[in-house]
């Protein structure tokens, strides 16, 4: 190709590129990350710039603009798909309503529903960030003031000279303040901000970040825009709280549903296609479930179904929009040692599994831990949970269940929690195993030991020692693999070592 040619083709790809994103502003797929804002009757180009978080000159840029003073009604913008409202937010908490969460900072709920591109008012969900109200910015001489016709409604008028609503632009009885979240070990910027429904460009910029790798276990991180829970609960009498923890649920992962109430009350309900246990504690005014949510969970929001009977003997029905974001997991490829391929058998597999299933998935109303998990063993991880394996170049099928700590033949295993030994046995693939019950659903389990220090029936305390570090099973050396269930379904134990479930 001649250089001639080759500065045609640049100049033809930069008139296209344009017109490109031009073009796909018509049609009903908009580019990745990017989505359609039609415009509306009053709307100017400031408004909605601002809306999504954008300069005037950004949005004109996106969409080829040539006069930012052009746009018409009907007209369709490309967008950022996740608007950064400036604006107060609020994070929606478990038996909020549009209508309540509305009530709660004076405005209407068509104002919430536009101000979010909500079109559903029954589609929101627990976690969920929403912005409450809009601010104008007046001091930036170089975009034009907003027309009258831009305010919304009943948008409270903010004052002029600031860029964040005080507590008075809300009615007064607001307090609003930043959460400060903590950096935990595994954790990453893109997985705090999902976390609390803000981007990660928020929070580099509230905490002056300006490399989104550099952060640190132990970080005091400011959310921005995240205030402190405000209810606006529209939950049946004698419900007095309905708490989700975390707020957003990560597949793979345990949740916790704890529900008070100021006379005693018995609760059902099922999420993700199954029954909740239950846990009773202070005479029925405080119902915890622990819910395990298995990998291959869909990303998406999923109904928290309840059924709560008070004394009247009535059930009312509470039915609450839970997130859950997908684990990230990754794929790893094993090789076994030799000799051992046969352990690859299904039905060695499915016998085996049989086993635990049948031992991990009963209910114990007691509850046995009362604090975050401690380590099993003093050795460095060497493979995490929930990671998709190959074993000796096989098809990716089998999801690793457990975490494994690469500790030498002989390093003592601790239990991490007090419990009873409800397992203490010779398995196929596990080798040597180990289970404890911890109560309310959870079980940790140990395996590949090269020995064993308990009996079924035995009580363990937090830092006993239970076993070895060993090889036996299917493995590709020693290592512990520990295991934990929640209600029947295996979790990533590491979450329990940073997290107090009771
Ligand atoms: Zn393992």
């Amino acid at each position: 190709m001649t250089f001639r040619r080759r500065l045609l083709r640049l100049w033809v790809l930069l008139i296209l590129v344009p017109s490109l994103l031009t073009l796909q502003a018509q049609d009903d797929e908009p580019p990745p990350g990017l989505t359609i804002h039609v415009v509306q009757r009053g709307e100017t180009l400031f408004r909605i710039a601002q809306h999504y978080g954008l300069t005037v000159d950004e949005l004109a840029q996106l969409n080829s603009l040539l006069d930012a003073n052009s746009i018409q009604v009907g007209q369709r913008l490309l967008v950022p798909a996740q608007p950064t409202a400036i604006g107060e937010t609020h994070t929606v908490q478990p038996g909020e309503t549009l209508r309540s969460i509305a009530e709660l900072y004076g405005v209407t709920v068509d104002d919430l529903a536009r101000w979010n591109s909500i079109t559903n008012v029954d589609s929101i969900y627990a976690g969920q960030v929403i912005v409450v109200t809009l601010v104008e910015f007046v001091e930036d001489a170089n975009v034009p003031s907003p027309t009258p016709t831009d305010l919304p409604t009943s948008a409270p008028t903010a004052a002029p000279s600031t860029a964040v609503a005080s507590a008075e632009d809300v009615g007064g009885e607001v307090v609003y303040s930043t959460v400060i979240h903590t950096v935990a070990r595994g954790e990453t910027l893109y997985r705090i901000a999902q976390q609390y429904g803000v981007t990660v460009n928020a929070i580099m910029r509230a905490n002056q970040i300006t490399n989104p790798d550099t952060i640190y276990v132990g970080q005091q991180l400011a959310i921005p825009g995240v205030g402190e829970p405000q209810l606006a609960t529209t939950l049946p009498v004698p419900l007095t709280g309905l708490e989700i923890l975390p707020l957003i649920l990560t597949e793979g992962q345990t949740g916790r549903i704890r529900i008070t109430a100021s006379t005693p009350v018995t609760i059902s309900g099922t999420f993700l296609d199954r029954f909740l246990n239950i846990a009773d504690e202070e005479g029925g005014l405080r119902k915890t479930a622990l819910v395990g949510i298995p990998v291959g969970t869909t990303a998406g929001i999923y109904p928290l179904n309840l059924s709560v009977t008070g004394t009247d003997g009535v059930p009312v029905d509470v039915a609450i929009n839970v997130q859950v974001i997908s684990g990230g997991y990754g794929r790893e490829s094993i090789r076994l040692l030799s000799g051992r391929e046969d352990l690859l058998d299904e039905a060695t597999e499915d016998a085996e599994m049989a086993i635990l299933a049948r031992v991990m998935s009963d209910f114990t109303p007691e509850r046995y831990f009362d604090a975050a998990m401690g380590l099993p063993a003093a050795a460095p991880m060497s493979s995490r949970f929930g990671n998709t394996r190959s074993y000796n170049g096989g098809a990716f099928e089998r999801i690793h269940a457990g975490t494994d700590f690469a500790g030498g033949p002989g390093t003592p295993i601790l239990a991490p929690a007090p419990g009873w030994v409800v397992l203490a046995d010779d398995l196929n693939i596990r080798g040597t195993a180990t289970v404890i019950d911890h109560g309310w659903g959870v079980y940790t389990g140990y395996w590949h030991q090269s020995a064993r220090y308990v009996s079924v029936g035995d009580y363990v305390a937090t830092g006993q020692v239970i076993g070895a570090i060993g090889s036996s099973g299917r493995v590709t050396g020693a290592h512990l693999h520990w295991e934990l269930w929640v209600g029947g379904v295996p979790v990533d134990p590491m979450q329990w070592v940073s997290v107090n479930f009771s």
